[in-house]
């Protein structure tokens, strides 16, 4: 059965281009997720997408408990169940300690949404080891962290019957740049290559136990994290070079992709990396000529 809640997203394309309006059916009834970084942009959707699919949820921050409170409160509002749990996800401790909670409050969890990330960015030659490290820190050795507490619950547990037919659903947040080289951000999109391996690696190990694990590659969503690429018309205008399909993405745009990865309907998928990217990985430079 669907769920007739349409998400409308807080603005539209600046260029009027159509959005789409979506719903989310009932496949993850059942299945407690966790999403890190859940109480802003593409983890903020997401953990209210899966919410919506069925799924309780763990909304994880480590800033701003109020925004994290206020997603889980929304996700109530619609009828489900969440609990806002702090971590940092480049923190082994503080990663430990929230799985733990996790099963304490759901009882397990089905789904891990590793979202968290962040950006550093400085030409090459000016790149300082902090920023380096923050990056890698956050965005690999977190997914790490997260991935390994995710496989040890799913691997120690098991499938279970009428829930789903997998053990368990890991969902890597990625990006385009763990294929498009990006100046400037050598950090990141060091990070987002590695994030790939990780998630194929891991894959091929856990595949036998029946846990999949898939990775969501970003291309320009309207977020906090790449505001200045889309808050003028200008920078628009500028990005929609790179956009082959002519509009940003919206969260709910990658938050369906997650819904679909942690569900059965994907049962056969594990390893990949699915693009939600409006066609960036195109070589859109290529379509008028080369
Ligand atoms: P965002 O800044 O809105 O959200 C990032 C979230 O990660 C925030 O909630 C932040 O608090 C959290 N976070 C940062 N460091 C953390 C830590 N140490 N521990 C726990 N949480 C931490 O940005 P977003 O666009 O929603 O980014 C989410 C993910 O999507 C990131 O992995 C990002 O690399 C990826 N991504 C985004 C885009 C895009 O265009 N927005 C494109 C490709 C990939």
């Amino acid at each position: 059965m669907s769920d007739p809640n349409p998400i409308h997203p807080a603005s539209p394309a600046p260029d009027g281009a159509a959005l789409p309006h979506t719903t989310y059916s009932k496949t993850l009834i059942g299945q407690p997720a966790l999403v890190t970084g859940a109480n802003s942009g593409i983890g903020r959707a997401t953990a209210i997408g899966l919410a919506r699919a069925g799924a309780d949820v763990v909304v994880n921050y480590v800033t701003d408990p109020q925004s994290a409170e206020d997603v889980a409160h929304e996700i109530t509002t619609f009828g489900g169940r969440a609990i806002a749990l702090p971590a940092d996800v480049s923190k082994e401790d503080e990663v430990v300690a929230m799985f733990a909670k996790a099963v304490d409050h759901f009882g397990t969890l089905h789904i891990v949404v590793s979202n968290a990330g962040l950006q550093r960015d400085s030409p090459f030659t000016q790149m300082t080891l902090e920023q380096w490290n923050t990056v890698i820190g956050v965005n690999l050795t977190g997914q790490f962290l997260c991935t390994r507490e995710a496989a040890r619950i799913f691997k120690a547990r098991g499938v279970v019957p009428g829930v789903s037919v997998a053990a368990g659903k890991i969902i890597c947040m990625s990006s385009v740049h763990q294929q498009i080289p990006w100046a400037g951000h050598a950090n990141y999109a060091a990070s987002k290559g590695g994030v790939m391996l990780l998630m194929k690696s891991i894959a091929q190990e856990l595949a036998p136990y029946h846990i999949r694990v898939n990775a969501v590659a970003p291309g320009a969503i309207r977020t906090p994290i790449n505001q200045s690429a889309w808050s003028t018309p200008e920078a628009y205008a500028d990005l929609m070079k790179l956009v082959p399909y002519k509009r940003i993405g919206e969260p709910d745009d990658i938050a369906q992709a997650c819904a679909w990865l942690a569900s059965d309907a994907s049962d056969y998928v594990t390893g990949a990396t699915l693009f939600v990217d409006g066609g960036m990985t195109l070589y859109p430079g290529f379509a008028t000529g080369g």
